[in-house]
């Protein structure tokens, strides 16, 4: 089952407040997200953005404060209870950065994935088939009698993903499934869930601060302050390329076609139309809490405002403004425009 749209996964507007004593955190400000069926993505994000409460939220293993969400047409607001259980039994499975969390030790690597299908209650010959084709496609057959101390970091949270996918989910959720192990590992790791996603087309998302996962996955959407501020799709189209040389009969080679992979970033958008103004722009421009939209043949353009710049240290942003006036007075008339504005900028941001 979809929701209307078609996609498995909707947030729209998600908020979640922490409450400790009396401290408010707020962790998701009204965060729009959709997935769609099969899709592999990442989200990015500085740590305490708000990716593992987003994360925990979706595996149902916490509560919204306020907002929509739906996951494979359930309405994760309303749901509690038992339904819930089925719901974080049956439709999600979840990695997490610590094996240990998903795995039992002393079992080996079959037992392990054949747990939470004893607990669901499946039949042995079942569970044994599944099993094996889980643990195969994680590419560890051979391993399969090993038990988990016998298994390297890497192996180990192979076999924790064969975990989550026992009860065959239509979501998978990972948080920072590479946060432990080397890149060459990460590699492998990654890899794996490219190629579950392929063979299952299963719908994955993997929480992650490791910057290679753009060239992993379909689409990377960064969360800045519990909001989605950026995505990046991964395009993949064929191009012609010549080839050098000639053939038997001496005629020139055709040109081949080639696979050229080409990134594409973009703002996000909520739904009320307001978007994030990257930092590192807002400071280049001097840019604070008013700017000007022009419309222009291109678009829409965003001017910052004179004397509406960026509070700095120990100087109010009305200081600020007055000191920005007397430079904008002492320049000659020519530098007054949005070049000088720039510069100067910069040259703050210098000193
Ligand atoms: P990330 O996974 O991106 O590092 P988190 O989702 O863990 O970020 O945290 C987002 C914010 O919510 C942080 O400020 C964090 O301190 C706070 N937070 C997360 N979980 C809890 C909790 N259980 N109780 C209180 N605050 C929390
Ligand atoms: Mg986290």
């Amino acid at each position: 089952m979809t929701t209307e749209n078609g996609y498995i996964v909707e947030c729209h507007n998600l908020v979640k407040i922490y409450k400790i004593a009396d401290l408010e955190v707020v962790a998701l400000q009204g965060l729009d997200l959709v997935v769609n069926r099969g899709e592999l993505m990442a989200i990015v994000g500085a740590s305490g953005s708000g990716k593992s409460t987003l994360l925990n939220i979706l595996g149902g293993l916490d509560h919204p404060s306020a907002g929509k969400i739906y996951v494979d047409g359930l309405d994760l607001l309303k749901i509690t209870g038992s339904a819930m259980d089925k719901y974080r039994r049956e439709k999600v499975g979840f990695v997490w950065q610590q094996t240990g969390r998903n795995l039992v030790p002393y079992l080996t690597a079959e037992e392990n994935v054949e747990l939470p299908m004893v607990v669901a209650g499946r039949s042995p010959r079942e569970r044994r088939r599944w099993a094996a084709e889980l643990l195969e496609a994680v590419e560890l057959s051979d391993r399969r009698h090993h038990k988990l101390s016998q298994l390297s970091g890497g192996q180990q949270q192979r076999v924790a993903i064969a975990v989550a996918l026992a009860n065959r989910p239509v979501l998978l959720l990972a948080d920072e499934p590479t946060g432990e192990v080397d890149s060459a590992t990460a590699e492998t790791i990654f890899s794996t869930f490219r190629r579950l996603n392929k063979a299952f087309n299963l719908t994955t998302i993997i929480v992650t601060h490791d910057p290679r996962i753009a060239t992993q996955v379909d689409r990377v959407v960064a969360i800045r302050d519990g909001k989605t501020s950026t995505e990046t799709i991964r395009e993949v189209s064929q191009v012609e390329q010549a080839v050098e040389g000639a053939d038997e009969n001496g005629e020139a080679c055709p040109p081949e076609q080639v696979e050229h992979v080409s990134y594409r970033e973009f703002v996000v958008l909520d739904s009320a139309g307001r978007l994030q103004v990257p930092q590192e722009y807002r400071e280049m421009l001097n840019i604070g809490d008013r700017v000007e939209l022009d419309l222009s043949e291109e678009g829409i353009i965003i001017r910052p405002v004179e004397g509406r710049g960026m509070e700095s240290e120990g100087s109010t942003v009305e200081q600020q403004r007055q000191s920005l006036y007397a430079d904008y007075q002492e320049a000659p008339p020519a530098k007054r425009g949005f070049a000088s504005r720039l510069k100067r900028a910069l040259r703050q941001r210098r000193s």
